[in-house]
């Protein structure tokens, strides 16, 4: 399937980024301080205490500035490389398959090393681990800034979902690596992929919603199977 097609994509979420040690949301040391991520990942949570939500960005930061692209990432840079035209369309924020090399890269859940202000809506870039100074302000308007991530109950950037949607119509391969398939963007993306008449590859540690759906599941770490599947 791979071998034969032109137009690739790869859809990754969270065990993507497990692998290299980027804490996550569900797994092993998602918690800090014995909060759970969706007490803190949230704009309700943002205007109540947006120290404490910094707080926890930073020490994030902090974690994912000390994680490495894993073979996972590295396989799917070196797919490019082989002139196909391969899209990765991601729910990390953590921009491990731009360090591995990948450069069609969708950050539909945004990027961590974004901030932008509250006040203006000006954005920010800095990918310097922990930031000196919370919560970190605006040199624009002096308001405070957010994080450049998408939050429980916030909808998607439109652009990229637009994007997203678009290259899923277009493509041959749909590989969902890490994802439990269940909630979007897999559970929307997968169809529309499947309908233009793409292949879909499901790589994930364990079977999930979408596993009726793949022609294949792969049920080991992606960053075992990937170069494997690769070569
Ligand atoms: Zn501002």
């Amino acid at each position: 399937m791979i071998s034969e097609s032109a137009r690739i994509i790869a859809l990754t979420g969270a065990g993507m980024s497990a692998e290299s040690g980027v804490p996550t949301f569900r797994g092993r040391g998602g918690l800090w301080r014995n909060y759970e991520p969706q007490q803190l990942a949230t704009p309700e949570a943002f205007a109540r205490d947006p120290l404490l939500v910094w707080e926890w960005y930073n020490w994030r930061r902090a974690a994912i500035h000390e994680a490495q692209p894993n073979a996972g990432h590295k396989a799917l840079a070196a797919l490019e490389q082989t002139g196909r035209h391969v899209t990765i369309i991601t729910q990390n924020v953590d921009s491990l398959h731009s360090r591995a090399g990948s450069t069609h890269v969708i950050e539909l859940h945004g990027s961590i090393w974004k901030s932008v202000c509250t006040g203006c809506a000006a954005v920010f870039w800095d990918r310097r681990g922990k930031l000196s100074t919370l919560p970190p302000l605006c040199p624009e308007c002096h308001q405070m800034l957010r994080p450049g991530v998408v939050w429980f109950g916030e909808s998607l950037p439109p652009m990229a979902w637009q994007a997203s949607a678009e290259a899923c119509s277009e493509a041959e391969v749909l590989l969902v690596i890490g994802s439990s398939g269940v909630v979007y963007p897999a559970a929307d993306l997968a169809p529309i992929a499947r309908q233009a008449g793409a292949w879909v590859i499901e790589i994930n540690l364990e079977p999930t919603a979408l596993s009726s759906l793949a022609d294949l599941s792969f049920h080991e770490a992606a960053g075992q199977i990937l170069p494997k599947l690769l070569q």
